[in-house]
C-alpha cells in the first residue's frame, strides 16, 4: 500500500485486514464480492476518465495556485450579500473543528445537546430581531426562504380566500432579483400567479392571498410597511417581509406591524461570501403556523428526570416531510452556518451588534454626504447601508474596476453602493476618489463620521433584543472559546466514533479537503462579481461539473441546488420543461415507489406533478408488475419515475434496466435519487442503468461534511436531451439554452464547499474512487455477516449481498418490551451514534459504515450490537427498568448515592472493555418528545425564568 496516496488515508481498512474480512463474508476477492453485488448488465466496462490522483501535499499546492486566480476586489454590490468578518474564535473552533462540522442532524437528541443549544440561540436571535413568535433553525438561502414564505402563506390563507380561489401573490418591485426569479420558478407549478408592482399602488383586491415586500428595498431604500400591513390584514392578505438582518439592529422590527412571515439571510452575521454560499437563511413566523413552518425547529422539553433538554420539535413530521401532502421538501438545511451566525450573535451581543450596525450606517451616511458635496445625489430618502446614486454608471464602473472595486449598476444611470462591516474610512475615501476622478474634480478626505439618520425617524428601533443571558456572557475570546467547547463536548461527531446512519454516508471529511475553505481568496468573493474576477472558481467549478458528469455517465451538470431535495426539485422541473418543449404539457404523473425518501413525493408535488405510489415486493424491490400496470394506465400522462438506486433497502435491484426501459416506452423520464451513489461510483452509473437525470448529495458521497444538518450541495446531472433546460440565474448567465429559471439564489449554489468535493475527486482519482465504493460495499457486507446470527437482515440482493448499507429487523424484540429506539439509545452508552431508525421500514435500523471505517471500529460497533442483543434477551415486557429502556445513562444518575436499578452501574456505563478507554457521556437522559410537542417552546427561556431561584 502506497501511504503517499490519499486513498490510503481515506479508506479505513488496512491491507492486512482484507483477507480476514473477505473470509468472513465468504468471498475470494473484492472482485468476486462486487460481481455478486452489482447486476452484471450494468457494471461499467471501463475506468472513469479522471485526472490522476494528487497526494495531499500536491493538492494543497494545486489549490493554492488556483486560489490566486481569483481577484479579490472590494465589493459593495449588496443584493443580500455583504462581506463579513468571521470572528477568528468562531472560525477556528467551529468552522475548522470536526467536533462541529462532522456531526449529523440531531436525530439523537441526547448526544446533540450542544448544537441544539446553538440552534436554539439562533432561533432566539431571529425571533428577537424580527419580533416574531417562532423561528426555524435555518433554510437554504434567502430566495428559497421567500419561496417557502409564499407557499406557507398560500397554505394558511383564510377560508374566504380559499372560497374566492385567491391565487395571486403580490411581489414588490423592490424585491431582490434572485428572490423574484425563485418566486417565479416556484409559483408556476403550483398555480400561484405572481403580480409584481409598487407596493404603494397595490389595491389589496380579492384575488390576492398574500404579498411580499423587501426591507430595505433592493437598492437600499427603507419603506415603512406598517400601513401596508394594516390594509393587508383588513383584506385578509397575508404579508411576508424579506428583511436584512443587520438593518434590524437599527430599524423597527416587522413583527411589530403584525406581518405573517419575516425571512432573510444571516450571511452577514459572520459567514464568508464564498462566491454565493453556503449561508443560513432565516424564517420566522407566527405560532399559529407552527405546523406549516418549513425546515426544522428546535424545541425545549424535559428528560426522564424532568431536567430541561432540547430536541427537534415535531420531529416525526420532519422525517416524513409529509410526503405528497407536503408544501416544502426542506431536509438538509444550513446548520453549520446557522451555528456560526448564532455564535456571532453570542460573541457580539446586543451592544456589539449595535456598534457594528451604527458604524455601517454612519459610514453610509457620511459617504452620501461627501458625494453630495461632489454634486452626486443619492436617491433613498431613508436608508441603512445602501445608497443609490444617479450618475454616469458606465464611467464609474470603468474607474472602479481599475481600482479593484465593485459596485452594483442596476442601469446605466444608477450606481448602488452597500457598506458592510469590513468597510473602513480608508475604503470610503477610495470610493469618494472614484467619483471625484470620474467628475475630474478634487475631493477632500473624510476624517470623521456623521451621526446616523435612522435615529431621527419613527422607524428607529425601540424594541430591545438579545436580552437573554447567553447573549450577554461570552464577549471575551476565552469566554466564547470555552462556551463553544462546552457545547461541543455534549455532541457525538465523527471525531469520536463511527456514525453509521444509513442513507447518509457519514464518511471521512478530510482535513486536506477542508483547509481551502479558510482561505480568503476563496471566501471573499461576492456571487455577482464579473465572472473574470472568479477565474479560479470557474476553473474549479467547471472541472467538478465535468467529473460529476463523467461519474454519472451523463452529458452535463448543474451545481446550483443547495441540497439533495432541492436537486430533486430541479431535476423534476427540468423534466417538466423537456415535456413542455415537446408539446407534452399534459404529462404530469410521477411514479414514486413506496419505499422512497419523503423528499421524493414532496419534490414532485412542488413541481406540480401528481404522485402515484408504486408498490414494493416483500423482498423490498419495486413491484415490476405494479409498475407496469401503472405505467400503462397513466401512459398518456406519464412524466417521470423517481427511483433510488441502489434502493433505500440497500439492494441493487436486478430488474433496474427493465424498469427504466418500461418508463421510456411510455414516454416518461427516469429520475434517479442519487443519495446512494456511494455504492455506484466507478462500478456502475445512473447513465448505465438508463436514468435520464439524477441529483448527487455532495454532502454524502463526495465528502462535504454534514455540519450538523447542512450545508449540502445537490447538483443535478442530466442526459443529453435535458441539457438545454439546466437552471439559470437572473444576474449571471448559467445553465442551458432553454434554461428553467433559478432553483437557488446564487448562480453556482454553495460554490465555496464545492472545493471539498473537488479535492475529494482530485486526491482519489479514478482508482481511489472505485476502491472507495468497493470498500464501502465490503464494510456493509462485513457487518451483515458479523450480525447475521443476532439480527436478521431484512433484504439482500439475489446472491445474498447487501449494497453499501443494510437493514436489520428489530421488530421481533417487541415481545421483550424493546423498541428499536431503545437499541438506538443503548448504543449511546457504548459510545456510538445509532444507525438510521425506522427508515425506510418502521421498527428497523439501516446501517451504512462507509469506506472510511477500519476493521477495528467495525468490530467495536458489531461487538456493541451483539452485546445489546444479549441484553435484550434479559428484558421482559413486565420489567420496565432495564438497560435498554433506561438508556442512555448519564454521569449524574450513575454517581448518585442511591442506585435502585436491577443491574450494576458498571453494566450501565462500561458494558465492554473498549468503552472504558473512550467513554462518551450523554449530557441528558432520554428526552420526552411528546411533552416538547405539547408545550412547544422554541426560544431560550425569558430571563425571568432564571431569576426565580
Ligand atoms: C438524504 C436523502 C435525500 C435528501 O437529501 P437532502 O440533501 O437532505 O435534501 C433524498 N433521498 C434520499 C434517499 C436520501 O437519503
Amino acid at each position: 500500500m502506497n501511504t503517499n496516496l490519499f486513498a490510503s488515508r481515506h479508506i479505513g481498512v488496512r491491507p492486512d485486514e482484507l483477507r480476514e474480512m473477505l473470509d468472513s463474508i465468504d468471498a475470494e476477492s473484492i472482485g468476486q464480492l462486487i460481481f455478486e453485488t452489482i447486476p452484471n448488465d450494468i457494471q461499467l466496462d471501463r475506468e472513469l476518465n479522471l485526472p490522476p490522483a494528487l497526494n495531499e501535499y500536491e493538492f494543497a499546492n494545486h489549490i493554492q495556485l488556483l486560489a490566486q486566480k481569483n481577484k479579490i476586489y472590494k465589493s459593495y454590490i449588496g443584493l443580500g450579500y455583504h462581506e463579513a468578518i468571521v470572528p477568528a474564535v468562531i472560525q477556528r473552533n467551529v468552522l475548522e473543528n470536526p467536533g462541529w462540522y462532522t456531526a449529523y442532524t440531531p436525530y439523537q437528541a441526547e448526544i446533540a445537546q450542544g448544537r441544539l443549544e446553538a440552534l436554539l440561540n439562533f432561533q432566539t436571535m431571529i425571533s428577537d430581531l424580527t419580533q416574531m413568535e417562532l423561528a426555524n433553525a435555518s433554510l437554504l438561502d434567502e430566495a428559497t426562504a421567500a419561496a417557502e414564505a409564499m407557499s406557507l402563506l398560500f397554505a394558511v390563507r383564510s377560508k374566504a380566500k380559499k372560497k374566492a380561489k385567491a391565487n395571486k401573490f403580490f411581489v414588490s418591485n423592490e424585491v431582490l432579483p434572485q428572490t423574484l426569479a425563485l418566486l417565479q420558478t416556484r409559483s408556476t407549478p403550483i398555480d400561484i400567479e405572481i403580480v409584481i408592482g409598487n407596493h404603494e399602488e397595490f389595491d389589496f383586491s380579492e384575488g390576492f392571498f398574500g404579498a411580499l415586500v423587501q426591507y430595505p428595498g433592493k437598492t437600499g431604500k427603507v419603506f415603512d410597511y406598517e400601513n401596508f400591513t394594516k390594509k393587508a390584514i383588513e383584506n385578509e392578505i397575508k404579508v411576508a417581509v424579506g428583511a436584512d438582518i443587520m438593518s434590524l439592529v437599527k430599524l423597527e422590527a416587522p413583527g411589530n406591524w403584525g406581518v405573517d412571515v419575516v425571512y432573510g439571510t444571516t450571511q452577514r452575521f459572520g459567514i464568508p461570501l464564498g462566491y454565493g454560499g453556503p449561508h443560513a437563511a432565516y424564517f420566522a413566523t407566527k405560532e399559529d403556523y407552527k405546523r406549516n413552518i418549513p425546515g426544522r425547529i428546535i424545541g425545549v422539553t424535559r428528560d426522564l428526570d424532568g431536567n430541561r433538554s432540547l430536541r427537534m420539535a415535531l420531529q416525526t413530521r420532519e422525517q416524513h416531510i409529509k410526503r405528497d401532502r407536503a408544501t416544502s421538501n426542506i431536509c438538509t438545511a444550513q446548520v453549520l452556518l446557522a451555528v456560526m451566525s448564532s455564535f456571532y450573535g453570542v460573541f457580539h451581543g446586543p451592544k456589539g451588534l449595535q456598534n457594528i450596525a451604527n458604524q455601517i450606517h454612519q459610514k453610509a451616511v457620511s459617504l452620501a454626504n461627501e458625494l453630495e458635496k461632489l454634486g452626486v445625489y443619492q436617491e433613498n430618502e431613508l436608508y441603512f447601508d445602501t445608497i443609490s446614486l444617479k450618475t454616469d454608471a458606465t464611467k464609474i464602473e470603468k474607474i472602479a474596476l481599475q481600482k479593484e472595486v465593485n459596485f452594483y449598476y442596476p442601469d446605466q444611470e444608477t450606481v448602488s453602493i452597500s457598506i458592510n462591516e469590513t468597510t473602513s474610512i480608508e475604503d470610503i475615501n477610495k470610493i469618494i476618489s472614484i467619483f471625484a476622478e470620474a467628475l475630474t474634480i478634487e475631493n477632500k478626505k473624510l476624517e470623521s463620521l456623521l451621526p446616523g439618520i435612522i435615529e431621527t425617524t419613527n422607524l428607529s428601533r425601540k424594541t430591545e433584543f438579545l436580552n437573554h443571558e447567553v447573549f450577554n456572557s461570552f464577549h471575551s475570546e476565552t469566554a466564547l472559546m470555552r462556551y463553544i467547547k462546552k457545547l461541543e463536548r455534549k455532541d457525538l461527531a465523527l471525531n469520536h466514533s463511527m456514525i453509521s446512519l444509513g442513507s447518509c454516508t457519514m464518511k471521512l471529511n478530510a482535513a486536506s479537503e477542508m483547509l481551502p475553505l479558510s482561505n480568503p481568496q476563496w471566501g471573499n468573493i461576492h456571487p455577482y462579481v464579473p465572472v473574470n474576477q472568479a477565474a479560479g472558481y470557474h476553473e474549479m467549478l467547471s472541472e467538478l461539473e465535468d467529473y460529476l458528469t463523467e461519474i454519472t455517465g451523463f452529458s452535463a451538470t448543474s451545481l446550483q441546488p443547495n441540497s439533495g431535495a432541492q436537486g430533486e426539485y430541479a431535476g423534476l422541473m427540468v423534466i417538466k420543461a423537456y415535456h413542455e418543449a415537446n408539446g407534452n404539457t399534459h404529462r404530469n404523473i410521477c411514479l414514486v415507489p413506496s419505499s422512497a425518501h419523503g423528499t421524493n413525493p414532496a419534490s414532485a408535488v412542488m413541481a406540480g406533478m401528481k404522485v402515484v405510489v408504486v408498490k414494493a415486493t416483500d423482498k423490498g424491490n419495486i413491484d415490476v408488475d405494479d409498475l407496469r400496470s401503472k405505467a400503462e394506465k397513466y401512459s398518456d400522462n406519464l412524466a417521470a419515475l423517481m427511483v433510488t438506486y441502489p434502493s433505500t433497502h440497500g439492494v441493487f435491484e436486478s430488474s433496474i434496466k427493465e424498469i427504466t426501459n418500461l418508463i421510456h416506452q411510455h414516454g416518461g423520464q427516469v429520475y434517479m435519487d442519487g443519495a446512494n451513489m456511494n455504492a455506484q461510483v466507478g462500478l456502475t452509473s445512473p447513465g448505465k442503468i438508463g436514468a435520464d437525470v439524477c441529483h448527487l448529495n455532495l454532502h454524502k458521497t463526495f465528502a462535504i461534511p454534514h455540519g450538523g444538518g447542512g450545508p449540502g450541495v445537490g447538483p443535478i446531472c442530466v442526459a443529453e436531451q435535458l441539457v438545454p433546460f439546466l437552471p439559470s440565474n437572473p444576474l449571471i448567465k448559467t445553465g442551458g439554452e432553454n434554461a428553467i429559471s433559478a432553483i437557488s439564489a446564487a448562480p453556482w449554489g454553495s460554490a465555496l464547499v464545492c472545493l471539498i468535493s473537488y479535492a475529494y475527486i482530485r486526491m482519489l482519482g479514478a482508482e481511489g474512487l472505485k476502491s472507495s465504493t468497493e470498500y464501502a460495499i465490503l464494510n456493509a457486507n462485513y457487518i451483515k455477516a458479523r450480525l447475521a446470527n443476532y439480527y436478521p437482515t431484512l433484504y439482500s440482493g439475489e446472491r445474498g449481498r447487501a449494497a453499501h448499507e443494510m437493514i436489520i429487523d428489530c421488530r421481533d424484540f417487541k415481545k421483550n418490551g424493546i423498541e428499536v429506539k431503545d437499541i438506538a439509545k443503548r448504543l449511546i452508552d457504548y459510545g456510538f451514534h445509532a444507525p438510521t431508525v425506522s427508515f425506510p421500514v418502521a421498527g428497523t435500523m439501516m446501517i451504512e459504515p462507509t469506506e472510511s471505517e477500519g476493521k477495528a471500529e467495525l468490530d467495536r460497533f458489531c461487538d456493541a450490537m451483539i452485546a445489546i442483543r444479549e441484553e435484550i434477551k434479559e428484558c421482559t415486557k413486565d420489567q420496565s427498568e432495564n438497560l435498554l429502556t433506561n438508556a442512555p445513562h448519564t454521569q449524574a444518575m450513575l454517581t448518585k448515592d442511591e442506585w435502585s436499578f436491577p443491574y450494576s452501574r458498571k453494566q450501565a456505563a462500561y458494558p465492554l472493555a473498549f468503552v472504558e478507554e473512550n467513554k462518551f457521556w450523554p449530557s441528558t437522559r432520554r428526552v420526552d418528545e411528546a411533552y416538547g410537542d405539547r408545550n412547544l417552546m422554541c426560544t431560550c427561556a425569558p430571563i425571568e425564568d432564571y431569576i426565580t431561584e
